[in-house]
Protein backbone atom coordinates (compact mmCIF):
# COMPACT_ATOMS: atom_id res chain seq x y z
CA UNK A 1 0.00 0.00 0.00
CA UNK A 2 2.99 2.47 -0.16
CA UNK A 3 1.40 2.85 -3.91
CA UNK A 4 -1.22 5.20 -1.60
CA UNK A 5 0.23 6.38 0.78
CA UNK A 6 3.65 8.73 0.36
CA UNK A 7 5.94 9.48 3.22
CA UNK A 8 6.93 12.67 2.23
CA UNK A 9 5.94 15.78 3.82
CA UNK A 10 3.98 18.93 3.02
CA UNK A 11 6.56 21.31 1.22
CA UNK A 12 6.78 22.83 -2.12
CA UNK A 13 9.40 22.74 -3.89
CA UNK A 14 11.75 23.48 -7.20
CA UNK A 15 12.28 20.32 -9.25
CA UNK A 16 12.92 20.47 -13.09
CA UNK A 17 12.98 17.85 -15.81
CA UNK A 18 14.45 17.71 -19.18
CA UNK A 19 12.56 18.73 -21.95
CA UNK A 20 13.48 15.49 -24.65
CA UNK A 21 13.20 17.65 -27.68
CA UNK A 22 15.74 20.06 -26.89
CA UNK A 23 17.44 18.85 -24.05
CA UNK A 24 17.03 21.95 -21.50
CA UNK A 25 15.94 21.46 -18.49
CA UNK A 26 12.79 23.04 -17.18
CA UNK A 27 12.01 24.31 -14.07
CA UNK A 28 8.89 22.99 -12.46
CA UNK A 29 7.25 23.70 -9.06
CA UNK A 30 6.12 20.69 -7.23
CA UNK A 31 4.24 20.88 -4.51
CA UNK A 32 4.82 17.44 -2.24
CA UNK A 33 1.55 15.50 -1.28
CA UNK A 34 1.57 14.06 2.24
CA UNK A 35 -0.33 11.15 0.76
CA UNK A 36 -1.32 10.61 -2.60
CA UNK A 37 -4.93 10.59 -3.44
CA UNK A 38 -7.63 7.76 -3.49
CA UNK A 39 -8.65 8.37 -7.31
CA UNK A 40 -7.44 6.99 -9.89
CA UNK A 41 -6.39 3.99 -7.92
CA UNK A 42 -7.86 0.25 -8.48
CA UNK A 43 -10.47 -1.59 -6.71
CA UNK A 44 -7.84 -3.92 -5.58
CA UNK A 45 -5.56 -0.69 -4.13
CA UNK A 46 -8.80 0.63 -2.22
CA UNK A 47 -9.28 -2.97 -0.95
CA UNK A 48 -5.59 -3.14 0.17
CA UNK A 49 -5.93 0.52 1.95
CA UNK A 50 -8.86 -0.41 3.92
CA UNK A 51 -7.19 -3.48 5.26
CA UNK A 52 -4.34 -1.47 6.21
CA UNK A 53 -6.61 0.83 8.16
CA UNK A 54 -8.04 -2.11 10.52
CA UNK A 55 -10.92 -2.44 7.84
CA UNK A 56 -12.50 -5.45 6.39
CA UNK A 57 -11.58 -6.01 2.85
CA UNK A 58 -15.30 -5.58 1.37
CA UNK A 59 -15.19 -2.06 2.57
CA UNK A 60 -12.35 -1.43 -0.74
CA UNK A 61 -15.59 -2.25 -3.06
CA UNK A 62 -17.65 0.30 -1.36
CA UNK A 63 -15.27 2.89 -1.07
CA UNK A 64 -14.30 2.16 -4.97
CA UNK A 65 -18.12 2.62 -5.66
CA UNK A 66 -18.07 5.96 -3.88
CA UNK A 67 -15.32 7.32 -5.31
CA UNK A 68 -16.53 6.87 -9.01
CA UNK A 69 -20.17 6.57 -8.87
CA UNK A 70 -20.90 8.78 -6.12
CA UNK A 71 -18.61 11.44 -6.66
CA UNK A 72 -17.37 11.55 -2.79
CA UNK A 73 -15.30 14.29 -2.19
CA UNK A 74 -14.34 13.30 1.58
CA UNK A 75 -14.47 9.56 3.10
CA UNK A 76 -16.49 11.41 5.69
CA UNK A 77 -19.01 11.07 3.23
CA UNK A 78 -19.58 7.16 2.94
CA UNK A 79 -22.29 6.52 5.12
CA UNK A 80 -21.93 3.05 5.25
CA UNK A 81 -18.88 3.45 6.91
CA UNK A 82 -18.98 3.34 10.89
CA UNK A 83 -18.74 6.81 12.04
CA UNK A 84 -15.70 6.51 14.07
CA UNK A 85 -13.85 5.34 11.22
CA UNK A 86 -14.98 8.13 9.10
CA UNK A 87 -13.60 10.97 11.72
CA UNK A 88 -10.43 8.89 11.28
CA UNK A 89 -9.58 9.39 8.32
CA UNK A 90 -11.96 12.45 6.76
CA UNK A 91 -8.99 14.51 5.73
CA UNK A 92 -7.26 12.03 3.51
CA UNK A 93 -7.71 12.95 0.45
CA UNK A 94 -9.55 12.30 -2.67
CA UNK A 95 -7.91 14.08 -5.09
CA UNK A 96 -11.19 16.03 -6.78
CA UNK A 97 -10.65 19.56 -7.58
CA UNK A 98 -13.08 22.41 -6.88
CA UNK A 99 -14.98 24.12 -9.90
CA UNK A 100 -13.38 27.67 -10.58
CA UNK A 101 -15.10 28.86 -13.62
CA UNK A 102 -17.74 27.18 -15.69
CA UNK A 103 -19.18 28.86 -19.42
CA UNK A 104 -21.27 27.08 -21.54
CA UNK A 105 -21.07 28.14 -25.39
CA UNK A 106 -24.53 27.99 -27.54
CA UNK A 107 -23.65 25.04 -29.16
CA UNK A 108 -23.64 23.48 -25.57
CA UNK A 109 -20.14 23.01 -25.33
CA UNK A 110 -18.83 23.85 -21.21
CA UNK A 111 -15.58 25.05 -20.65
CA UNK A 112 -14.41 24.24 -16.98
CA UNK A 113 -11.89 26.22 -15.45
CA UNK A 114 -10.40 23.29 -12.95
CA UNK A 115 -8.58 24.38 -9.64
CA UNK A 116 -6.07 22.13 -8.10
CA UNK A 117 -5.01 21.83 -4.65
CA UNK A 118 -1.90 23.54 -5.19
CA UNK A 119 -4.10 26.12 -6.39
CA UNK A 120 -2.95 25.53 -10.49
CA UNK A 121 -5.82 26.34 -12.75
CA UNK A 122 -6.37 23.50 -15.64
CA UNK A 123 -9.22 23.48 -18.31
CA UNK A 124 -11.59 20.24 -19.26
CA UNK A 125 -14.00 20.65 -21.70
CA UNK A 126 -17.58 18.73 -21.92
CA UNK A 127 -18.67 18.21 -25.76
CA UNK A 128 -22.16 16.83 -25.61
CA UNK A 129 -23.97 15.68 -28.84
CA UNK A 130 -27.12 13.57 -28.79
CA UNK A 131 -25.35 9.80 -28.72
CA UNK A 132 -22.02 11.27 -26.77
CA UNK A 133 -20.17 13.12 -24.00
CA UNK A 134 -17.23 13.73 -24.78
CA UNK A 135 -14.57 14.88 -22.85
CA UNK A 136 -11.02 17.33 -23.47
CA UNK A 137 -8.96 16.39 -21.11
CA UNK A 138 -5.40 18.16 -20.27
CA UNK A 139 -2.49 16.66 -19.50
CA UNK A 140 0.04 18.83 -18.20
CA UNK A 141 -0.36 22.45 -16.23
CA UNK A 142 0.30 25.02 -19.22
CA UNK A 143 2.81 23.32 -22.29
CA UNK A 144 6.30 23.12 -22.74
CA UNK A 145 6.17 22.69 -26.48
CA UNK A 146 5.50 26.45 -27.65
CA UNK A 147 3.48 25.34 -30.99
CA UNK A 148 3.08 28.66 -32.45
CA UNK A 149 -0.85 28.58 -33.92
CA UNK A 150 -1.84 27.31 -30.06
CA UNK A 151 -2.86 29.54 -27.06
CA UNK A 152 -2.07 26.75 -24.41
CA UNK A 153 1.55 27.05 -25.68
CA UNK A 154 1.64 30.76 -25.71
CA UNK A 155 0.68 30.64 -21.93
CA UNK A 156 4.32 28.71 -20.73
CA UNK A 157 4.05 25.65 -18.20
CA UNK A 158 4.11 24.35 -14.78
CA UNK A 159 4.18 21.03 -14.21
CA UNK A 160 2.91 17.74 -15.39
CA UNK A 161 -0.53 16.26 -13.80
CA UNK A 162 -0.58 12.86 -11.21
CA UNK A 163 -3.15 10.56 -12.70
CA UNK A 164 -6.07 11.70 -10.13
CA UNK A 165 -5.65 15.20 -11.59
CA UNK A 166 -6.52 13.43 -15.04
CA UNK A 167 -9.59 11.50 -13.54
CA UNK A 168 -10.90 13.87 -11.75
CA UNK A 169 -11.41 15.99 -15.24
CA UNK A 170 -13.48 13.39 -16.42
CA UNK A 171 -15.56 12.40 -13.33
CA UNK A 172 -16.14 16.34 -13.29
CA UNK A 173 -17.64 17.01 -16.46
CA UNK A 174 -19.79 13.69 -15.94
CA UNK A 175 -21.35 14.65 -12.91
CA UNK A 176 -21.85 18.23 -14.21
CA UNK A 177 -23.59 16.91 -17.35
CA UNK A 178 -25.72 14.09 -15.11
CA UNK A 179 -25.23 11.53 -17.82
CA UNK A 180 -22.35 9.36 -18.82
CA UNK A 181 -18.97 10.25 -20.53
CA UNK A 182 -18.86 7.97 -23.66
CA UNK A 183 -15.24 9.65 -25.51
CA UNK A 184 -12.19 11.01 -23.91
CA UNK A 185 -9.27 12.94 -25.80
CA UNK A 186 -6.13 14.13 -24.61
CA UNK A 187 -6.08 17.52 -26.69
CA UNK A 188 -6.14 19.91 -23.68
CA UNK A 189 -3.42 21.71 -21.89
CA UNK A 190 -0.01 20.24 -22.78
CA UNK A 191 1.81 17.19 -24.36
CA UNK A 192 0.68 14.01 -23.44
CA UNK A 193 3.61 11.91 -24.00
CA UNK A 194 5.74 14.01 -21.44
CA UNK A 195 3.28 12.74 -19.40
CA UNK A 196 2.99 9.64 -20.47
CA UNK A 197 3.52 7.45 -17.34
CA UNK A 198 0.54 9.31 -15.54
CA UNK A 199 -1.76 9.69 -18.87
CA UNK A 200 -1.28 5.32 -19.46
CA UNK A 201 -2.04 5.09 -15.79
CA UNK A 202 -5.10 7.55 -15.90
CA UNK A 203 -6.34 5.56 -19.21
CA UNK A 204 -6.53 2.13 -17.35
CA UNK A 205 -8.73 3.95 -14.36
CA UNK A 206 -10.77 5.57 -16.73
CA UNK A 207 -11.64 2.00 -18.02
CA UNK A 208 -11.86 -0.35 -15.44
CA UNK A 209 -12.77 2.25 -13.46
CA UNK A 210 -15.41 4.62 -15.00
CA UNK A 211 -15.84 2.27 -17.56
CA UNK A 212 -15.11 4.05 -20.43
CA UNK A 213 -13.86 1.76 -23.35
CA UNK A 214 -10.28 2.45 -24.29
CA UNK A 215 -11.30 2.27 -27.93
CA UNK A 216 -12.86 5.36 -27.05
CA UNK A 217 -10.33 7.07 -25.84
CA UNK A 218 -7.40 9.25 -27.97
CA UNK A 219 -4.20 10.27 -26.98
CA UNK A 220 -3.25 13.27 -29.26
CA UNK A 221 0.97 14.06 -29.62
CA UNK A 222 2.42 16.19 -31.50
CA UNK A 223 5.26 13.49 -31.24
CA UNK A 224 8.29 13.06 -28.76
CA UNK A 225 10.85 10.96 -30.19
CA UNK A 226 10.79 6.97 -29.26
CA UNK A 227 7.58 8.14 -26.68
CA UNK A 228 4.87 6.62 -29.50
CA UNK A 229 6.84 3.32 -29.40
CA UNK A 230 6.62 3.21 -25.71
CA UNK A 231 2.90 4.01 -25.60
CA UNK A 232 2.56 1.35 -27.94
CA UNK A 233 4.03 -1.36 -25.96
CA UNK A 234 1.29 -0.50 -23.66
CA UNK A 235 -0.61 -2.40 -25.62
CA UNK A 236 -3.68 -0.22 -25.21
CA UNK A 237 -6.10 -0.19 -27.53
CA UNK A 238 -6.42 3.42 -27.60
CA UNK A 239 -6.69 6.07 -30.88
CA UNK A 240 -3.39 7.68 -31.10
CA UNK A 241 -3.18 11.00 -33.30
CA UNK A 242 -0.49 12.82 -34.23
CA UNK A 243 -0.84 16.65 -35.12
CA UNK A 244 0.76 16.41 -38.01
CA UNK A 245 -0.19 19.90 -39.30
CA UNK A 246 1.83 20.29 -41.81
CA UNK A 247 3.29 18.68 -45.22
CA UNK A 248 6.96 19.16 -44.92
CA UNK A 249 9.46 19.26 -42.59
CA UNK A 250 10.55 22.59 -43.29
CA UNK A 251 6.62 24.02 -42.51
CA UNK A 252 6.15 21.56 -39.95
CA UNK A 253 9.08 23.26 -37.65
CA UNK A 254 7.65 26.81 -38.74
CA UNK A 255 4.28 25.79 -36.86
CA UNK A 256 6.20 23.53 -34.35
CA UNK A 257 9.55 24.73 -32.72
CA UNK A 258 10.21 21.36 -31.05
CA UNK A 259 9.59 19.18 -34.81
CA UNK A 260 13.63 20.66 -35.50
CA UNK A 261 14.68 17.46 -33.11
CA UNK A 262 12.32 15.31 -35.14
CA UNK A 263 12.31 15.31 -38.48
CA UNK A 264 8.82 14.54 -40.16
CA UNK A 265 10.38 10.92 -41.71
CA UNK A 266 11.45 9.92 -38.52
CA UNK A 267 7.67 10.63 -36.73
CA UNK A 268 6.50 9.01 -39.71
CA UNK A 269 8.43 5.74 -39.16
CA UNK A 270 7.34 5.78 -35.85
CA UNK A 271 3.71 6.43 -36.71
CA UNK A 272 4.35 3.02 -38.74
CA UNK A 273 6.15 0.87 -36.08
CA UNK A 274 3.01 1.82 -33.88
CA UNK A 275 0.52 0.39 -36.51
CA UNK A 276 2.49 -2.45 -36.70
CA UNK A 277 2.66 -3.31 -33.00
CA UNK A 278 -0.80 -2.22 -32.34
CA UNK A 279 -2.54 -3.20 -35.28
CA UNK A 280 -4.54 0.55 -34.49
CA UNK A 281 -4.31 2.99 -37.71
CA UNK A 282 -3.07 6.37 -36.29
CA UNK A 283 -5.02 9.72 -36.76
CA UNK A 284 -2.99 12.49 -38.71
CA UNK A 285 -3.95 15.89 -37.45
CA UNK A 286 -3.96 18.67 -39.89
CA UNK A 287 -4.87 21.97 -38.70
CA UNK A 288 -5.59 23.84 -41.63
CA UNK A 289 -4.28 27.43 -41.90
CA UNK A 290 -5.30 29.77 -44.45
CA UNK A 291 -2.21 30.64 -47.17
CA UNK A 292 -0.15 28.86 -45.43
CA UNK A 293 -0.58 25.13 -45.68
CA UNK A 294 -3.51 24.43 -47.14
CA UNK A 295 -2.46 24.72 -51.26
CA UNK A 296 -2.92 22.38 -53.20
CA UNK A 297 0.56 21.34 -53.70
CA UNK A 298 0.28 20.66 -49.86
CA UNK A 299 -2.25 18.61 -50.48
CA UNK A 300 -0.55 16.74 -52.90
CA UNK A 301 2.48 16.43 -50.66
CA UNK A 302 0.54 15.09 -47.63
CA UNK A 303 -1.35 12.46 -49.65
CA UNK A 304 2.13 11.26 -51.04
CA UNK A 305 3.63 11.11 -47.38
CA UNK A 306 0.77 8.93 -46.30
CA UNK A 307 0.14 6.67 -49.35
CA UNK A 308 -0.37 3.06 -48.16
CA UNK A 309 -0.32 4.09 -44.78
CA UNK A 310 -2.87 2.81 -42.64
CA UNK A 311 -4.08 5.75 -40.88
CA UNK A 312 -6.91 8.55 -40.80
CA UNK A 313 -6.64 12.43 -41.75
CA UNK A 314 -8.43 14.81 -39.53
CA UNK A 315 -8.66 18.25 -41.22
CA UNK A 316 -9.39 20.87 -38.55
CA UNK A 317 -9.86 24.75 -39.79
CA UNK A 318 -8.29 26.69 -37.15
CA UNK A 319 -9.93 28.79 -34.53
CA UNK A 320 -8.26 32.01 -34.05
CA UNK A 321 -6.75 33.18 -31.09
CA UNK A 322 -5.61 36.84 -30.05
CA UNK A 323 -2.52 35.85 -29.86
CA UNK A 324 -0.94 34.41 -33.28
CA UNK A 325 -1.64 36.10 -36.86
CA UNK A 326 -3.09 32.75 -38.72
CA UNK A 327 -6.75 33.09 -40.23
CA UNK A 328 -9.51 30.42 -40.63
CA UNK A 329 -9.67 29.30 -44.24
CA UNK A 330 -12.14 29.77 -46.00
CA UNK A 331 -15.23 26.34 -46.13
CA UNK A 332 -14.47 26.27 -50.43
CA UNK A 333 -10.68 25.96 -49.71
CA UNK A 334 -11.16 23.31 -46.50
CA UNK A 335 -13.30 21.36 -49.24
CA UNK A 336 -10.97 21.49 -52.24
CA UNK A 337 -7.81 20.11 -49.78
CA UNK A 338 -10.10 17.52 -48.99
CA UNK A 339 -10.94 16.27 -52.75
CA UNK A 340 -7.54 16.24 -53.21
CA UNK A 341 -6.60 13.65 -50.54
CA UNK A 342 -9.78 11.62 -51.26
CA UNK A 343 -8.58 11.69 -55.16
CA UNK A 344 -5.07 10.39 -54.15
CA UNK A 345 -6.73 7.13 -52.02
CA UNK A 346 -6.36 9.07 -48.38
CA UNK A 347 -8.97 8.43 -45.57
CA UNK A 348 -9.87 11.57 -44.56
CA UNK A 349 -12.46 13.79 -42.46
CA UNK A 350 -13.08 17.51 -41.55
CA UNK A 351 -13.51 18.44 -37.74
CA UNK A 352 -14.91 22.09 -36.99
CA UNK A 353 -14.17 22.21 -33.75
CA UNK A 354 -17.37 23.50 -31.29
CA UNK A 355 -17.11 25.19 -28.66
CA UNK A 356 -15.44 28.58 -30.51
CA UNK A 357 -17.74 31.28 -28.50
CA UNK A 358 -16.00 30.13 -25.49
CA UNK A 359 -12.10 29.85 -26.68
CA UNK A 360 -12.97 26.00 -26.03
CA UNK A 361 -12.04 24.44 -29.25
CA UNK A 362 -8.71 22.87 -30.51
CA UNK A 363 -5.79 25.26 -30.21
CA UNK A 364 -7.58 27.49 -28.00
CA UNK A 365 -7.42 26.00 -24.57
CA UNK A 366 -5.13 28.18 -21.56
CA UNK A 367 -5.74 28.67 -18.12
CA UNK A 368 -5.13 32.64 -18.45
CA UNK A 369 -9.19 33.42 -18.58
CA UNK A 370 -8.92 32.03 -15.02
CA UNK A 371 -6.60 35.20 -13.65
CA UNK A 372 -8.83 37.82 -15.17
CA UNK A 373 -11.25 39.56 -13.66
CA UNK A 374 -13.58 39.46 -16.60
CA UNK A 375 -14.62 36.10 -15.58
CA UNK A 376 -16.52 35.69 -12.65
CA UNK A 377 -15.98 32.25 -10.54
CA UNK A 378 -18.98 29.91 -10.06
CA UNK A 379 -17.42 28.33 -7.41
CA UNK A 380 -14.09 27.47 -5.61
S1 LIG B 1 -0.64 22.30 -29.71
FE1 LIG B 1 -0.50 20.81 -28.03
S2 LIG B 1 1.69 20.37 -27.90
FE2 LIG B 1 1.53 22.27 -29.06
S3 LIG B 1 1.74 23.91 -27.53
FE3 LIG B 1 -0.47 23.48 -27.80
S4 LIG B 1 -0.95 22.02 -26.16
FE4 LIG B 1 1.28 22.00 -26.43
Amino acid sequence: MVSIIADSTTDSTTDSITDSITGSAIAIQTAQPVAVPLLGQSVELLTAWVVQQGQPAYRGKQLHQWIYQKGIRSIDEVTVFPKKWRAEVRDFPIGRSHLHYRSTAPDGTVKYLLKLTDGHIIEAVGIPSSKRLTVCVSSQIGCPMGCDFCATGKGGFARNLETYEIVDQVLTVQEDFGRRVSNIVFMGMGEPLLNTDNVVAAVRSLNQDIGIGQRMITVSTVGIPGHIRRLAEQQLQVTLAVSLHASNQTLRTQLIPSAEKYPLQDLLSECRDYVKLTGRRVTFEYIVLADLNDRPEHALELANELRGFQSHVNLIPYNPITEADYKRPTRKRVEDFTQQLKDKGIAVSVRYSRGLEEDAACGQLRASKAATSTLAPTLG
